[in-house]
């Protein structure tokens, strides 16, 4: 038996479409999932590019796609019984742990010692008709009242977990009076909007993004003010000014280029942490006498755990979050990864086999 997948051949390269062997080896634990949708990530992008061939060495051809849903087709032997039925609509949770190191066993199986991310590690990822699972433990159900759809369930499970674990880290630091910057309205951007505004109720929420378009988007979900940071003459006055001279609280980059990170750190109030989420750039740099006379916090975010999408999935199902993606097929993967690249995506780009 044979599908059709998107594998990455060589570095730099479009992906190549083709038929390739459907996994047939789905015993013990393992899961066989019909691929519902896939989300782009700018993850990716790097992963495509070669960017990370050394810290993520591959062995190509491989299929990416570490944010996937769909159906329950084939399921192993020692699954305990009754717990997933042929059919059934389920989430993939990315962090494929070890299930005994000290992360996993604390639940958080994204920071394991030995990760097997979907797409980011040995194991194929989503792009594809079919991913194994090499666990139920990474299934997540879906509860039915909210009927969501595979494309709206995709991207929960990155862009749509990432933003929730990083404001979940910060909600002590947001009272009233408080304000909070999202940066970056691309993927993450616009359900970290959607955070905010849930987590963090009584705080005024603010987006940063360089295009228009992004910012009127995060408007719709939520965000109290916003910041075009391409056109502001000084990020740091027109922040200043919307708070009435406090500065943001907590700034959650999810963009994480040099840029970014500086003129998130120069829109902090004293006190104030800065959430980094975003991949883009190699370094955090900060200015060392500010960050220790305002006692700034630095706080890093990977990704997010296997409850933490249990609750986003619950919030997506109590339609409490909104989604925005733009669909695509399998053969128009490599025009997806093009308009991600050149920031032409409005939310996520989904992969629909
Ligand atoms: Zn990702
Ligand atoms: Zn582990």
């Amino acid at each position: 038996m044979q599908m059709l997948s998107a594998r990455i051949h060589q570095y730099q390269r479009p992906l190549v479409v083709e038929r390739v062997p459907k996994p047939s080896n789905v015993h013990g634990e393992a899961v066989l999932v019909r691929v519902g949708a896939a989300g782009l990530c700018h993850s990716d992008l790097h992963l495509i590019n070669g960017e990370w061939k050394d810290a993520i060495p591959l062995a190509l051809p491989k299929i990416p796609g570490h944010e996937n849903a769909g159906w329950v087709e084939e399921i192993g032997n020692t699954v305990p019984e009754g717990l997933f039925s042929k059919g059934e609509l389920v989430a993939i949770f990315g962090g494929w742990g070890c299930g005994i190191c000290t992360f996993c066993k604390r639940g958080d199986e994204q920071l394991c010692v030995a990760p097997q991310w979907p797409g980011l590690s040995q194991r194929d990822g989503g792009y594809s008709e079919y991913i194994l699972v090499p666990s139920y433990r990474f299934l997540v159900k879906v509860p039915k009242k909210g009927r969501l759809t595979p494309e709206e369930l995709a991207p929960l499970t990155d862009a749509g977990l990432t933003p929730y674990r990083a404001v979940k880290k910060v909600t002590h630091m947001l009272g009233p009076g408080t304000n909070i910057a999202i940066v970056g309205m691309g993927g993450l951007g616009a359900y970290g909007i959607q955070y905010a505004r849930l987590l963090a109720p009584h705080s005024t929420v603010i987006a940063v993004d360089r295009k228009d378009k992004k910012l009127s988007l995060a408007e719709n979900f939520g965000a109290d003010r916003t910041v075009n940071s391409a056109t502001t003459r000084n990020i740091r006055d027109e922040v200043l000014e919307l708070t009435d001279g406090r500065g943001i609280d907590v700034v959650v980059d999810t963009v994480g280029a040099e840029n970014t990170i500086a003129d998130s750190v120069r829109m902090l109030a004293k006190g104030g942490a800065l959430v980094v989420v975003g991949l883009f750039g190699s370094q955090i740099k900060i200015p060392l006498l500010p960050a220790i006379v305002n006692e700034y916090q630095v706080i890093a975010s990977l990704w997010g755990n296997y409850n933490e999408l249990k609750e986003v999935i619950e919030l997506a199902s109590q339609r409490k979050i909104k989604h925005a993606y733009q669909s695509f097929s399998l053969k128009e993967i490599n025009q997806a990864i093009d308009q991600l690249r050149q920031g032409q995506i409005i939310g996520r780009a989904v992969i629909v086999p």
